[in-house]
């Protein structure tokens, strides 16, 4: 066994594998980026080596540098995590050149897997079903146009080199098939540096289920299915083990497929088999067919974990280390039923942006495993995946697993960032996902409805206008007062102030919001950043406080500064030098959190400088707008 191991990724996974690597009494290195420097991986590990700035191709990817970092620190296997260098023969090769090991299939298998069209002209050779199509070398558009004939519409063109769904293409009439072929390969050329292509039949109600594999260079099990078929744009979002409605006869034969297809290329570690199933006629044990392997750890492998108790990284690390496989088929079983959902930084009403921002809060509840690379404080950059966390768990039943699942990410608290914490609360109380009835065109159907952007209600408004005073849902018990209090109060959210009458009595505090008279309720509350962030459902709803008496918030001032209150991005600007402005005259606008905060002019004068213009990123304590001086001011 090893006794120090490299581990050649970030964020989640690196976490997760250094969580494993320390159980197994193993010391670890971490490499990381310029904009890695104080992440959680780094503080985790027992050592840490930056690698190059903060583009993937200055450091992640510089397999070089990687392997030096593991010589430099005497670390004897590399565990590459998924993405990045994890499927990269020619970095397998490098690792074993310098006398180490890689935590991972040869560089053979990868190669074999690494292109479609080979990798199905394999399995079919090994008498794994593929989906039925042309995989040849004939590129003549021609001939691929009677290949697609022959297949029957509709068909999915889709570029042998592929990968996260670029260069595919669904047609379903003759007349479309050149014009889709030629971007499709166009795509293909740009992504890839491949235009090749293969034809398939496209499948109706398409399933993703794949199977969990893992060999030991000689021999091989499954670890059951994952279903991944709830997707957005070919995209991962809820994974679940084990398929809902499997028949045992059809779990076995794709259980078999996957086996033989690690088998018949001596497979060694952690690798997932692809399938597509037609699910037009519910699970068939004749309608799954081969798409593709991916010979690394997958995001998903935790479901796996879940619900058959085997910690996979453990495997790929025992394995790497010249072990047999610890257990054999008929030791393995799947107990209960599990599902993970992918919390992504990202922007959903906008159409699923990807976002960046400081966490100023991430909290996580209990009864439920987050895989996370983030803590309260750390930044999602724009450099990576702006992946939160993933948020899994386990029950004995599926129904009862999706309630834990839609409770977890209720009670999951995060802000500083938009998130698609709702969007996922939503999915979980799907009817048709709840009955079990999923395809990968679930998501793209009932878009509008899981989209939706919940308005902070009546109570979560009431609740931020309590904290505004400094005060929590649950008072002290035993509370007296002289007499009873009443307080105006106002919180803001974008443009939108709320406005409230606090009253305090013996029986605790109540708010006056338009006219309706509320007992708070005792939901979570974070004041960061200098907002303060009220959870409901899964929805972080942020509000900056507002002095009552002056509606419109002033920014700092300092001297003659107008300073930016909190990090952001300015909006708009209404002055220009040499105006005069009075006190409370609007300056600029402010957008941070997702909310704008107009700044005023904190006194009379006449403006002297602009440093900033709309689109100008702002620190917080950035100067804005200056004034004159106003000794100046007296003096003219
Ligand atoms: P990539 O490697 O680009 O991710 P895949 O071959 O893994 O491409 O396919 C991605 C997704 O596209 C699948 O999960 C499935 O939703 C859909 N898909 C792939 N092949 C077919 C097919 N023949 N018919 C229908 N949908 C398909």
């Amino acid at each position: 066994m090893f006794q120090k191991i490299l581990i050649a990724n970030r964020g989640e996974i690196a976490c997760r594998i250094i969580a494993t690597a320390r159980r197994m009494g193993l010391a670890t290195v971490a490499v990381y980026s310029e904009a890695d420097a104080h992440a959680r991986h780094v503080a985790l590990a027992d050592e840490s080596v930056a690698i190059g700035g903060p583009a993937p191709r200055d450091s992640y990817l510089r397999g070089d540098a990687i392997i030096a970092a593991a010589q430099a620190t005497g670390a004897q296997a590399i565990h590459p995590g998924y993405g990045f260098l994890s499927e990269n023969p020619d970095f397998v090769d490098a690792v074993e050149a310098a006398g180490l090991t890689f935590i991972g299939p040869s560089a053979k298998a990868i190669r074999a897997m690494g292109l479609k069209d080979a990798a199905k002209r394999l399995m079919s050779e090994a008498g794994v079903p593929v989906v039925p199509g042309y995989h040849g070398d004939n590129q003549d558009p021609e001939h691929l146009a009677g290949a697609a004939e022959a297949i029957g519409w509709p068909v999915l063109i889709k570029a042998v080199a592929g990968g996260g769904g670029k260069g595919m293409r669904k047609v379903t009439r003759a007349e479309d098939f050149a014009a889709a072929l030629d971007s499709a390969k166009g795509e293909a050329a740009t992504a890839f540096g491949n235009d090749a292509v293969l034809i398939e039949k496209y499948v109706e109600k398409p399933r993703h289920i794949e199977v969990q594999v893992f060999g030991d260079g000689s021999d091989a099990v499954h670890l059951f299915e994952r279903d991944c078929s709830l997707q957005r744009r070919h995209q991962k979002v809820i994974e679940e083990a084990p398929a809902p409605g499997m028949p045992a006869e059809m779990r076995a034969a794709m259980g078999e497929a996957a086996v033989r297809a690690a088998r018949a290329i001596g497979y060694k570690g952690a690798g997932t088999i692809e399938f597509i199933v037609d699910a037009s006629d519910g699970l068939r044990a004749d309608r799954f067919w081969f798409m593709e392997m991916n010979t690394r750890l997958q995001v998903e492998h935790p479901v796996t974990e879940a619900i058959t108790g085997v910690d996979l990284v453990e495997w790929q690390i025992r394995v790497a280390a010249g072990e047999a496989l610890p257990v054999r088929q008929d030791q393995l079983a799947i107990k209960g039923h599990a599902f993970e959902a992918r919390l992504y930084a990202e922007d959903v009403p906008a159409g699923f942006l990807p976002a960046t921002g400081t966490l100023a809060h991430l909290a996580f509840p209990e009864g439920a495993r987050a895989d996370t690379g983030v803590r309260t404080g750390d930044t999602i950059s724009p450099w990576y995946d702006p992946m939160i966390a993933k948020v899994i768990v386990h029950g004995p039943t599926r129904e009862v697993a999706l309630q834990k699942l839609s409770r977890a990410l209720a009670e999951t608290q995060v802000a500083g960032t938009v998130t698609n914490l709702g969007f996922l609360g939503a999915l979980a109380r799907h009817p048709g996902f709840a009955a079990g009835d999923v395809d990968t065109g679930l998501i793209e159907r009932d878009l509008d409805a899981l989209v939706s952007d919940p308005a902070p209600s009546a109570g979560v408004r009431a609740a931020a206008l309590l904290a505004s005073a400094g005060l929590t849902a649950r008072p002290a018990l035993g509370f007296t007062l002289w007499a009873p209090l009443a307080r105006r109060l106002a919180v803001r959210q974008g443009d939108e102030v709320t406005e409230g009458l606090l009253t305090l009595d013996a029986e605790g505090p109540r708010i006056t919001v338009e006219g309706e008279c509320l007992v708070p309720p005792a939901l979570p509350v974070v004041q960061a950043g200098g907002l303060i962030h009220v959870f409901d459902k899964g929805a972080c709803h942020s509000f900056a406080p507002v002095d009552p008496l002056a509606r419109e918030a002033s920014g700092g001032a300092a001297g003659n500064a107008t300073l930016s209150p909190m990090p952001g991005l300015v909006k708009a600007v209404f002055v220009a030098p040499g105006q005069a402005v009075a006190a409370g005259d609007r300056l600029a606008i402010l957008e941070a959190m997702k909310m704008e905060h107009t700044l005023t002019a904190a006194r009379d004068g006449v403006v002297a400088e602009v440093l900033v213009t709309p689109g100008t990123q702002v620190e917080a304590g950035a100067a804005l707008i200056l004034l004159e001086a106003e000794t100046a001011e007296v003096a003219a």
